[in-house]
């Protein structure tokens, strides 16, 4: 089962239309007839995923990198979770993006940003990225305006270069509602074993969802590429969701078709009998 996942790109050029888009949108499946098939696909997704890494790294001369943006709640870490395991780890390099320190403040935004991004042969996800510098950041006013409005080209030239020199880059705006974001921030404090992933301060970011979504709106439109596409993957149906992601991933994988390297020598040099 593949489904529809051009409707959720944002064209290059085009308006990502965020308002317009369905935060629960199933392509018209259900929980009650599909759900069994969505998560066996998804798990088979997975295992072609993880063949593929493996040549990936393999072949040891490109890599792929999911850049994962959302608001507080709209499931970044359980994407993560459900679609990066049951890859090989070691094949995988997951980083986590906070509040910049004063070290990293201290240099260009894109600096502790590099450096994270993959080697060859390895699978990166970023979540949360160097776009938290055209979001938060611009929401906040943490830097001037017009630094932020000169990152946008920054951003899309960072991503050239990655392109240029063998890095795949896929993003990814796990779209949910703001009601959504409730429910979630209310089980995190009805559940004592979610309590350590509410901050009081996520309700500060809430009260400006619309200008977050301004935000988003402005990033998606400017920097959805034809070498690194912004796709808005509906977030509230958690199960198709994964199917989508692990999709994306995956056809990204099989467009790069990583090859095993010739080997460097004759296998028939050796044959079993003299290994000792
Ligand atoms: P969490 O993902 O819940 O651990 O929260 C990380 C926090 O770091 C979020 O509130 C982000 O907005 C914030 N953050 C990440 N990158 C930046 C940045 N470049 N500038 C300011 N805040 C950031
Ligand atoms: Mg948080």
């Amino acid at each position: 089962m593949r489904v529809d996942l051009d409707r959720y790109r944002v064209a290059p050029g085009g308006a990502p239309n965020l308002a317009g888009r369905a935060t629960d949108d199933t392509q018209g499946l259900t929980k009650e007839a599909d759900r069994d098939r969505v998560k066996s696909q998804t798990k088979a997704n997975i295992e072609r995923m993880d063949a593929l890494q493996e040549r990936l790294y393999a072949e040891g001369e490109r890599s792929l990198l999911l850049v994962l943006q959302a608001m507080d709640g709209g499931g970044k870490d359980s994407t993560i979770r459900k679609v990066l395991s049951g890859l090989n780890p070691q094949g995988v390099r997951v980083w986590n993006f906070k509040a910049p320190t004063e070290k990293e403040l201290a240099h260009d935004f894109l600096w502790r940003v590099h450096r994270r991004a993959p080697g060859a042969g390895y699978i990166g996800v970023f979540n949360r990225s160097h776009y938290e510098d055209v979001l938060v950041v611009r929401v906040k006013g943490l830097a001037p305006p017009e630094t932020v409005e000169r990152r946008y080209d920054h951003i899309n030239h960072f991503e050239a270069l990655l392109t240029d020199e063998g890095t795949r880059v896929v993003k990814v705006m796990i779209h949910v509602s703001k009601d959504y974001q409730r429910e979630r921030m209310v089980q995190r404090l009805e559940n004592p074993e979610k309590h350590w992933k509410f901050n009081p301060n996520d309700l500060k970011e809430r009260a400006r969802w619309d200008e977050y979504m301004e935000a988003f709106e402005i990033a998606l439109a400017r920097c959805s590429t034809e070498h690194a596409p912004w796709y808005v993957v509906p977030g509230e149906k958690r199960w198709f969701r994964d199917l989508v992601v692990s999709q994306l991933l995956l056809e990204t994988l099989e467009e790069m078709d990583p090859q095993y390297p010739e080997p460097a020598f004759d296998p028939a040099d050796f044959p079993p009998e003299s290994i000792e």
